[in-house]
């Protein structure tokens, strides 16, 4: 699959240019098995590299200028390196823009690259295609000139180039596309960015995503009250248990005594945050035990906290969950990322595969009247150098 991708991609360079691409950068999209909303809340999460990637074909070009071409969107754009970094309207450029601009404000002279990209990750669909783009351009300028930047600091210097894209993510989504394993996923702790792999080995279940194929607008403006929500929430457990740093120190009766003390929001929010911090370990203990049962039913738990205390979710989400619950071949459920639209990934029983898709597929579109779109994943290596040639 990737094959083609590869081809594809360094053939275009070689038309274009005329000279074979001195290095291709392999970048993926990820999943996030558990540990939804808490990279913010000094959490713990559990994601992992997925087989979905971008290609980028690369190639010094002698010059004060770099041009760079997304194959998928028939387009590109040159940028002056001698030049202040200025945003632009065409928003996929941004995060090239913000990458050269993160790296110039680090003090490294660049020259001018040649750069063709394509993908067969998802966009928008909450596999983070944007880290993809962000990680794999740093990871390829990095290689060109020899920066020595350490892949925990192409990751931040990455989510930094989303910020100053105008997106406030956190570190989760670049993190794993740098350091991701094949069959391993990642516990990071969000509070120290140490992070520990853990054998993916899911036994007799299959990772399929359903993608809802909606995406609705409340999300930015959500996502901005739910920090603040939670900035609210743990200023009144320090308050009254000054021993305490972060919803990490906390267990649930400590937010259960402070209920009266909360806004009924900023309780279910907190008490949301204590759950899911406490739910990503189980799920690691579940999965090193090879309990995937357990874990399927953490990834419920996860759901119904999302879309019932967290508020997160909406009604296609919700009803691709409720059909989950339903279908007994199918063991966990979750909305994946940061809710109100988007997939939800599963846990499905090896041999229903075919039988869960058409199921849900016609099931989707007759209460939605919309197509879903299904992935289905593997677990493969963070960016990576590809030896083509
Ligand atoms: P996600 O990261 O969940 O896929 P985002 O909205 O964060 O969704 O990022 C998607 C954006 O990243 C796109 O709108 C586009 O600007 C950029 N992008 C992702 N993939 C590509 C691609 N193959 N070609 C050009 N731009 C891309
Ligand atoms: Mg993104």
């Amino acid at each position: 699959m990737n094959d083609i991708l590869i081809n594809k991609t360094t053939s275009y360079f070689t038309d274009t240019f005329g000279t074979e691409p001195s290095k291709v950068i392999l970048s993926p999209g990820r999943i996030n098995i558990i540990g939804e909303h808490i990279d913010y809340n000094d959490g713990y999460v559990l994601p992992a590299a997925i087989d979905k990637i971008i290609c980028f074909a690369f190639e010094k070009n002698n010059s004060n200028k770099s041009r760079i071409i997304a194959i998928d969107l028939d387009d590109e754009f040159e940028i002056d390196l001698s030049a202040e970094v200025e945003h632009d309207d065409k928003v996929w450029t941004n995060y090239i823009r913000g990458v050269i601009h993160q790296l110039k404000s680090k003090g490294f002279e660049l020259e001018g690259v040649n750069c063709v990209f394509s993908s067969d990750i998802p966009v928008g669909s909450g596999l983070s295609s944007s880290a993809a783009l962000e990680c794999g351009f740093l990871f390829g300028m990095n290689e060109i000139f020899n920066l020595n930047i350490k892949p925990i600091d192409i990751a931040l210097l990455g989510q930094k180039a989303e910020h100053w894209v105008g997106i406030n993510c956190g570190i989760m989504d670049q993190f794993s596309s740098v350091v991701g394993k094949k069959d391993k996923v990642i516990k990071i702790d969000c509070r120290t960015l140490e992070y520990t792999y853990h054998d993916a080995n899911f036994s007799n279940y299959s990772l399929i995503l359903f993608d809802s194929n909606v995406k609705h607008s409340l999300m930015t403006s959500a996502y901005n009250e739910r920090r603040q929500q939670c900035d609210e929430g743990i200023a009144i457990v320090k308050q009254h248990n000054p021993e305490i740093q972060s919803f990490r120190d906390c267990n649930e009766e400590t937010i259960i005594s402070l209920k009266d003390k909360m806004s009924h929001d900023v309780y279910r929010r907190s008490l949301f945050v204590v759950k899911e911090i406490n739910r990503v370990i189980q799920a690691c203990d579940a999965l090193d035990n090879g309990n995937i049962e357990a874990l399927g039913a953490l990834m419920f738990a996860t759901h119904e906290g999302l879309s019932q205390n967290y508020e997160v979710s909406c009604a296609e989400l919700d009803e691709l969950v409720d059909l989950a619950q339903k279908e007994e071949s199918v063991i966990g459920s979750r909305l994946m990322g940061g809710g109100f639209g988007g997939c939800t990934i599963n846990l499905v029983k090896k041999g229903f595969e075919e039988e869960v898709k058409s199921k849900f597929t016609k099931s989707y579109f007759d209460t939605f009247g919309i197509e879903l779109k299904i992935y289905d994943v593997t677990i493969g290596n963070g960016t990576s150098v590809h030896q083509y040639r």
